[in-house]
Formats: C-alpha cells, structure tokens, sequence
C-alpha cells in the first residue's frame, strides 16, 4: 500500500495511480486536480472534472494514501452512476410530512450551508433506514447546490429533544455508512445541543469508535454559555437568533403545533421555522418556475421536501399547469 504525504505530492507534481492523474499547477498553492476514468467495470466513462477539494476529501479521508483514495474515489463515482443521489427526493417525507426534520436552515458566516434536526419534530414512529438515507443524500446533495463554498463543507446542528436511543441506533448507523463513504470530510462541525444525561454517557463509550478527525468536529453542548459563545463565533446574528428560537420553541414542554409542521408558515407568526429570513426568501418564497426546473440541471438548491412541497402544490406553480413530483 502506498502512503504520500501532502509534501511528497506538491514536490513529485505529477503521481499516477492507476487511473487517478493528479497533476500539481504551476504555482505550489493552487492545484489543477483532474480525474480521468478510462474503464470502469467495462464502460467507458468521460473524463470528469473536480475540484481540488473534491479530490484533496478522499485523500484527506484515507489518511493521504493514494491507491485508496483512488479506490474510494471510483467507487463513489460508480455509485453516482448507478445512484444518480442529485435526483433523489426523500419518499418518506412525501407520503408523511414531517416524517424527517432535518433540513437546511442558512448559511454560516463563511457561507456554508448550516442544517437543522430536532427529534422532537419528526415521526419517530414512521422512520425507515432506507428513508433516512434518502432524506440524508437529498439534503446534501442540494446543500451542496447552494453554497458558493469550493469544499461544498457544511455545518450541522443536532437538537437531541425527544431523542430516543434505542430507535436511532441503526439509521445513525446507516447515514455514518453512506456519508462517511460518498461524503467524505464535508462536516465541518456537527454541534450537539440538548443532549441529556443519557446520550453523554453514550457517547463518551462511543467516542473511541469514530476516527479522531470525525471527532474532533463534533462538540456536545449542555450549557448555555458555552453554546451562545459557539453559535456567535460561527453563525451570522440573523441565524443565530433563527437558531435560538428555534431551540427554544422544540424545548417547551407544551409544544406549538406550529413547530411540529415545521414545513409550513403562518406570516403572523413570529418565528418561521423553515428557516431564517434570508434562506427563506431566497429558496422559498421566491422560488421560480425557472429556479424548479433548473434544479433538475443540478444546479439550483431546493429546500425539504415537504417546505418546497407546501410552496409548489399549494400555489402559484399549480396555476400554470406544470406537473411536479
Ligand atoms: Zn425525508
């Protein structure tokens, strides 16, 4: 097996593992990275352009070794292939609104996509593994759409209200699988926020199971300075105070219907919890026809499914005659 170090490949500028070129640029702080895939089981693929931080995630992933990067790199386009992950949308949601809650929220104040879960607001009873993974791929897929960001990195804020252990154990699992091995090194931070007595304890005889750089990006948070102090490092003032509502309202113990149908709006309601304004406005309400159906290119960020469900079937989309699934 052959290991490189990230200065062995900026002085060698051109190494060649089977069919992986990475050709070094001339300058040594940008990279002109290319991938070309000859043969793969037989079928002749194109050659497939990504970005420098496309290719440097699956080195950093194995640990700069290049044969398995090389691996793990046509596997994952393999599995593009056969998958086509920029097409799916999440079933599960579509026959049960808000059977997942996680969703994309805003940005970051580096303009990375920032995501939102709360146990609290989804369907624990209608949850399947292969659903969640849907919902998961779906999600990443279009955060990727949004953000201006090269590293395509995103930031995930987990609400541990109404978490429930022994229910979540396998489609954690599940989601770590995928994303680990077709997403890899795209969490930027994931920041844990409620998380009671039970899950602290869980986690700290789980810990020494996930790899040290997963690791060192997830952070439990059970008091509130520490939190405050992370959300005002990290996120703009308007996400901020979106997320801090947002927190707040899942925690009460007389929770608001508005909160558990999260997908949808009430204008006189203070607290949107689609998202903060600016993500809202952008991705939601001024939705086009045109932005639609351009995200069928791949090119246009959508929503959860069930927010972009509410906006399409209940409205002006439908006026047109236009057929959405
Ligand atoms: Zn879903």
């Amino acid at each position: 097996m052959r290991r490189i170090g990230k200065r062995s490949v900026r002085k060698k500028g051109y190494v060649t593992c089977f069919t992986v070129w990475i050709r070094a640029a001339s300058t040594p702080r940008t990279w002109d990275f290319s991938i070309t895939t000859p043969k793969l089981g037989g079928y002749r693929y194109k050659t497939i352009k990504l970005s420098n931080n496309s290719l440097r995630r699956f080195l950093v992933a194995c640990d700069w070794d290049l044969s398995s990067a090389a691996a793990r790199l046509r596997d994952t386009l393999q599995w593009r292939r056969e998958y086509k992950p920029q097409h799916v949308i999440c079933h599960r949601c579509r026959e049960t609104p808000g059977c997942h809650s996680m969703r994309q929220v805003g940005f970051d104040k580096d303009g990375r996509p920032v995501l939102y879960m709360c146990f609290a607001q989804c369907s624990t009873t209608e949850q399947t593994v292969d659903g969640a993974v849907q919902h998961v791929i779906a999600l990443l897929e279009n955060a990727a759409k949004s953000s201006d960001q090269e590293s395509c990195g995103y930031v995930w804020v987990l609400d541990l209200q109404g978490f429930k252990f022994f229910s979540s154990q396998k489609i954690a699992v599940a989601i770590e699988k995928v994303v680990s091995k077709h997403y890899p090194e795209l969490l930027e931070a994931l920041l844990v926020v409620n998380p009671g007595l039970f899950f602290h304890t869980v986690w700290h005889a789980m810990r020494r199971f996930i790899d040290q750089n997963t690791r060192s990006k997830i952070h439990l948070y059970r008091d509130k300075p520490r939190l405050q102090e992370k959300f005002h490092n990290l996120f703009p003032c308007e996400l901020r105070e979106w997320l801090f509502n947002e927190i707040n309202l899942n925690l009460n113990s007389q929770y608001p219907k508005a909160q558990k149908t999260f997908w949808k709006y009430n204008h006189g309601d203070m607290h949107d919890p689609r998202g903060c304004a600016s993500y809202v406005q952008k991705y939601v309400d001024n939705i086009t026809l045109a932005d639609y159906e351009d995200s069928f290119d791949r090119t246009f960020h959508l929503p959860h499914k069930n927010v972009l469900d509410e906006v399409l079937l209940r409205g002006k989309f439908k006026a047109c005659g236009m057929k959405y699934h």
